[in-house]
């Protein structure tokens, strides 16, 4: 063994240490850094020779980026869908990189670890049994794996095995939904569909919701032409959810493939009051949700949960590698999802899961909510500002009140200010035309006092701004 790791490894226990010491200092700071890093260059660092061993890597990393870390995983990060990481989780990430375990092999405790907060997960969620789930990467793959499973049910209808001859028979496969996540665009272009084959239907007015009649109107016209119907339970700048219950009855009359993207729209199941919103979803062929959101665990997970397993197994097989098993025989999660070897990204969500239950998460999706609206009514009532939307569950969408061709220049200047102030970080957006912003409120940590805090910080640069 080279010299330098084998006196790391005999050093394990003290290092080991440091790596904790250095986390908690952070994690006990994280309220006061700055909450988006100032952007910063960095002389590139070359290649060493010879190495120093791991203290002095973790020491170099400091000297070089200790200064420019963030408080990203914070309260007061309001920007995109940002969950943090909860300490539970941020130890189940840990356990996953110190067992290394690979989540794809059968008959093991990975596997099982995988089954079971699944199992937890739907009952987090509400979510009938007939659903089974997977770990992937992010929302974005699992919207592709939902809409991988889709194009494999559209060839069936046609009798054709797209998987394994290819997608000539889907050329004119149409993927109808109203206000789909980019991510759900850009996986339509890695399976083949292309961009082009979206098709935004129209919404209810003031609305990112889909009008039902118009949907009606257009499987109407479209009778027995290959379909999947894209839902979204949660749209990223007003958190709208399209009507699932009336498009699970259109379902039953036209036989589509529906896809529900509940990515953080999910969490609505976690409180009784807003559960309705998801009524219907039951009906869904595939769902996804984020874990790396409102789950708060550490990127990179989310699951995608279906119905047709066989479906599932027909496209991410992996099929004739002798080694690695029969697929049809042994049970392995990596012949269900885009990826072969497999970090046990359930594991985070196993323990924070375990440690919080379904209560913990009611509280804290409850309290995200409850602090999004008080922000929303505050904006509501000062004459700065306009409100673009009610505040459904955890974004607030609002804009400067401002001349129309001001807006743009001005809220981009409000957004820079913030950033400047360390205090909060939002982002920008434009919303029906409207040049706008979003605070998105998904994190466990954020209290009633982040909420004063941004609040002050709003008002203040707006008021700045607007004497400029
Ligand atoms: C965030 C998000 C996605 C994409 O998720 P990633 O985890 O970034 O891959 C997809 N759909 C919705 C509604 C989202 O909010």
């Amino acid at each position: 063994m080279n010299k330098i790791i084998r006196q790391d490894l005999q050093e394990v226990d003290a290092f080991l240490q440091e790596v904790k010491d250095y986390s908690v200092s952070h994690l006990l700071e994280i309220d006061a850094l700055p909450v988006k890093a100032a952007s910063a260059t960095f002389e590139r660092l070359e290649l060493p020779r010879k190495g120093k061993g791991a203290s002095n890597a973790l020491q170099q990393f400091n000297e070089r980026y200790g200064q420019h870390l963030a408080g990203n995983s914070g309260p007061r990060n309001w920007g995109f869908v940002t969950g943090g990481a909860t300490l539970p989780a941020i130890a189940g990430d840990w356990l996953t990189t110190v067992f290394d375990m690979n989540a794809a092999d059968k008959d093991t405790a990975p596997l099982q670890i995988e089954t079971e907060t699944i199992a937890m997960l739907r009952q987090l969620f509400g979510l009938p049994e007939a659903f089974s789930g997977c770990f992937v990467t992010g929302a974005t793959m699992a919207n592709f794996a939902g809409l991988a499973i889709a194009r494999q049910w559209l060839g069936k209808q046609l009798g054709v095995d797209v998987a394994q001859e290819g997608m000539a028979a889907l050329a004119n496969a149409k993927i109808v939904s109203c206000t789909p996540h980019s991510s759900t665009v850009k996986s339509l272009a890695m399976l083949g569909f292309g961009r082009n084959a979206m098709l935004k239907l129209s919404s209810l007015p003031e609305r990112e919701s889909i009008d039902i009649k118009v949907l009606k109107e257009y499987l109407e016209a479209h009778k027995g032409e290959p379909l999947i119907v894209v839902a979204s339970a949660g749209t990223v700048n007003t958190v709208d959810f399209d009507d699932l219950e009336a498009i699970a009855e259109l379902k039953n009359e036209y036989g589509f493939w529906l896809h529900v993207d509940a990515a953080f729209g999910a969490f609505a199941a976690c409180v009784a009051e807003h559960r309705h919103l998801l009524n219907g979803w039951e009906a869904a062929d595939s769902i996804t949700i984020d874990a790396h959101k409102w789950l708060n665990v550490p990127y990179d997970a989310a699951m995608i949960f279906t119905r047709h397993t066989d479906l599932q197994l027909d496209t991410f097989k992996n099929a004739g590698a002798a080694y690695l098993g029969d697929p049809a025989k042994d049970f392995k999660y990596s012949n269900y999802t885009p990826e072969n070897s497999r970090r046990l990204r359930a594991l985070p969500a196993w323990y924070t899961l375990v440690a919080y239950g379904a209560d913990g998460y009611a509280d804290i999706v409850n309290n995200n909510i409850q602090l999004a609206r008080r922000l929303g009514a505050l904006i509501q009532e000062n004459a700065a500002f306009r409100l673009l939307a009610p505040v459904r569950l955890c974004v607030v969408c609002f804009t400067l009140n401002v001349a129309d061709e001001e807006k743009q220049a001005a809220t981009d200047a409000l957004i820079k200010a913030l950033d400047e102030s360390g205090k909060v970080m939002l982002t920008p957006t434009v919303y029906q035309g409207v040049p706008a912003i979003r605070a998105a409120l998904v994190n466990w940590r954020t209290e009633e006092n982040d909420l004063s805090i941004v609040w002050e910080e709003i008002k203040r640069q707006a008021a700045v701004l607007t004497v400029e």
